[in-house]
């Protein structure tokens, strides 16, 4: 994440060219005074909206990274402790403008704990360390489950989903899912990595394992042929991402995230080739990393 993207700067520059060309030139043919000061009225109006949410981060990113949150992700990030001083700045930064940007609340009334508000920052943060230009690909913020479960009704205790992504929807995470991820880093599990994987997958419209909005478009046939038959093998027991992987080619690459982020090293023994498409999606070598 970035506090200003070039292409906006560049984009904000033309426009406000464009603007106030134009009320210059209707204020020349017009002679009305009023012409001119509505055109600047505008244009700061314009100014205003594009730049609030720069403005916003960049006060974020002033402000000194909390001793509390640095122990914390000392404590509960393995990604975090092992990556280089650059890159530590950079997931710290992530970690102030996810927080800042976007909402985490509870379905219920009520805050959510702020250690796991600092968790799902934290995953965020590990998912876009590689990936510094790239914003994360949720709109609506996280919305807290409390217990273990809800149902496709949403009802809280029932069915099985411990979250759920759906385009231009909140991410919606149980409390239990969020501390089991936090309490037992490594064990390929974690409903973060999970769920955002969902979201990449579905930016292009269509949930089938290739998140085609972000990646290399070379590479779509190669993807194409190493989730299909990991996935297969998966459908037919032969894979270490266990059973719910086979369940489509979306579950698939979900499931092959998490191992990304939380077993590299096994990733990378068994399906190597899955490691190596999940590996250059998010420009990380995490077996590399997390295997010191
Ligand atoms: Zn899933």
């Amino acid at each position: 994440m970035q506090i200003i993207y070039k292409i906006d700067v560049i984009f904000t520059i033309i426009y406000s060219i464009i603007l106030l060309v134009t009320g210059g030139i209707l204020f020349i043919f017009s002679e009305k005074p009023f012409i001119f000061l509505i055109t600047l009225l505008i244009e700061l109006v314009y100014l205003g909206i594009v730049f609030k949410t720069p403005l916003r981060r960049y006060r974020a990113s002033k402000k000194k990274f909390p001793v509390e949150w640095r122990e914390f992700v000392m404590e509960n990030s393995n990604f975090y402790r092992v990556i280089n001083d650059n890159a530590k700045l950079q997931f710290e930064l992530d970690m102030r403008l996810f927080l800042t940007d976007f909402s985490i609340r509870s379905v219920r009334q009520g805050e959510v704990d702020f250690a796991l508000k600092l968790f799902i920052a934290s995953c965020f943060a590990t998912i876009l360390n590689g990936r510094p230009s790239w914003e994360p690909p949720i709109k609506d913020g996280v919305i807290v489950y409390p217990g273990e479960t809800f149902n496709r009704h949403y009802e809280l205790g029932k069915g099985n989903r411990a979250g759920q992504a759906t385009i231009n929807s909140p991410l919606l995470v149980t409390e239990e899912s969020l501390i089991k991820s936090a309490q037992h880093s490594g064990d390929g599990f974690n409903v973060i990595y999970h769920e955002v994987a969902h979201y990449f997958d579905m930016e292009d419209g269509i949930a089938e394992g290739l998140p085609l909005a972000r990646m290399n478009k070379e590479s779509i046939e190669k993807w194409k042929s190493v989730i299909g038959r990991e996935w297969e093998n998966a459908f037919n027991g032969n894979s270490i991402l266990g059973p719910y992987a086979g369940t489509n080619e979306a579950e698939h690459f979900a499931v092959g995230v998490e191992f990304f982020f939380e077993k590299p090293v096994q990733l990378y023994r068994y399906h190597k080739e899955l490691y190596e498409i999940i590996s250059e999606f998010f420009n990380l070598d995490t077996r590399v990393l997390l295997s010191i």
